[in-house]
């Protein structure tokens, strides 16, 4: 049986950037790294955002950048004051062909295409496997989101950010190529939390995404329908659709550390890396995979030891419970946080990096009585 100093089961988003750092760093060129996952790589599978200020780690690869964005409602339109932070854009494929070439140098670092069916930390070693071979390992780092996880409790509740995106290019111009659609909740809400996000690259072509935060998926043609109407409305009379992407990110602030164990590790998405409020994962794992390498050059780490529980958590838990009860006030919340159009402060709250003073600014501007009711329901469980 092969043994390995660290694997990755899964090898996405966290596991690539860990990797990644991992192999910057210069630090583990003596280690030995197996990534496993039975997908290559080779498609441009997903478009990641996020907003951040100043320079950043993946600014290479950086397809579009904008520095402000509009929200709408039924009742208003505002381009948002990004006060400093640009919206960034990464192309999966450009992400997986930065990545993937750099760990391709590493003699130490090894890819299977093999499927993890199961792994266990029994103590010494952790012991992985797959379809087809064994390994053992020092410490296990796992990218494979087992939904049954959040779905067998009933404690904390489960949305989704679910999705279809249409990448067109209309006869017409009907988008501003300088302004994306952040969210756009004009739309029928339908009882839920439903919106618009376009993310333009020319006057004539853009990403346009139908999406909800919501409990269940919709059948296909409710998303591609809602798309449609949306270009009619914008007068793109006619258009190509030249490809699609879909998502269903989990919503939950279910703890899913409390599964890692002294030597396993869940990240990504997986490990509760997915911002609970949002279904953002990008800037988390960029800076939760920066810190699990200084982690892990610690004296024997223990992965018991790697998360930190702030009071974001309860912040986000709260939106969740007002969500899973009520999932129609999210285009109400949400244009209370944006309703000055002062984007910056919000994304500082979102990106957690706000002092209590400011977190009271932000929470303020939302609807108190339905937060203080999802407060006093957790108090008291009622
Ligand atoms: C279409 C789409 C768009 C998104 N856009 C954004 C965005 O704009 N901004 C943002 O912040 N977040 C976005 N997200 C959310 C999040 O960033 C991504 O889902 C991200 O890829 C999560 O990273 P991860 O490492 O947890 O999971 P993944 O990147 O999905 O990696 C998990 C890996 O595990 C592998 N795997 C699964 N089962 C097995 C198995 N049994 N054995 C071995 N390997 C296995 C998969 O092939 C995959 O490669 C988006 C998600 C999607 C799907």
């Amino acid at each position: 049986m092969k043994h390995y100093d660290y694997i990755f089961a899964g090898a996405g988003l966290a596991s690539l950037m860990t990797a990644y750092k991992m192999a910057m760093s210069g630090k583990f060129a003596g280690h030995s790294i197996l990534l496993i996952d039975p997908d290559a790589k080779k498609d441009n599978d997903r478009t990641w955002c996020f907003w951040q200020k100043g320079m950043g780690n993946w600014d290479g690869i950086v397809h579009r950048e904008w520095g402000t964005a509009l929200f709408a409602n039924e009742q208003w339109r505002a381009d948002l004051n990004f006060g400093g932070y640009s919206y960034k854009m990464v192309r999966g494929i450009d992400f997986y062909d930065l990545v993937l070439k750099e760990l391709q140098q590493h003699p130490n670092i090894e890819f299977v295409d093999q499927k993890v069916i199961d792994f266990k930390d029994p103590g010494i070693q952790v012991s992985v496997a797959t379809g087809t071979e064994n390994y053992t390992c020092d410490f296990l780092f796992n990218s494979i989101y087992d939904p049954e996880l959040p779905a067998s409790q009933n404690k904390y509740p489960v949305l989704r950010q679910h999705f279809i995106g249409w990448h067109v290019k209309t006869e017409k111009p009907v988008f501003d190529p300088e302004c994306p659609t952040f969210m756009d909740f004009s739309i029928p809400q339908t009882g839920n939390t439903r919106f618009m996000y376009v993310l333009p690259f020319s006057e004539k072509e853009a990403i346009v995404e139908y999406t909800l935060f919501s409990k269940d998926l919709l059948p296909a043609e409710e998303y591609e329908r809602a798309i449609e109407d949306y270009l009619n409305n914008l007068g793109a009379s006619g258009y190509s659709v030249i490809a699609e992407e879909k998502g269903s990110i989990p919503m939950t602030s279910y703890p899913f550390w409390k599964n890692n164990s002294k030597k396993i590790l869940n990240i990504g998405s997986a490990g509760g890396w997915t911002k609970a409020s949002t279904g953002y994962t990008f800037r988390n794992a960029d800076k939760l995979s920066g810190r699990l390498v200084e982690f892990m050059l610690l004296q024997e780490p223990d992965m018991r030891q790697f998360h930190k529980t702030s009071r974001f958590w309860l912040y986000d838990l709260l939106l969740l419970d007002i969500l899973a009860k009520k999932n129609h006030e999210g285009a109400g919340i949400f244009s209370s946080m944006f309703k000055k159009a002062k984007a910056a402060p919000v994304f500082k709250f979102l990106d957690e990096e706000t002092s209590f003073a400011e977190d009271l600014k932000v929470i303020w501007q939302c609807p108190k009585g339905l937060f203080l009711k999802a407060l006093l329901g957790r108090i008291f469980k009622v």
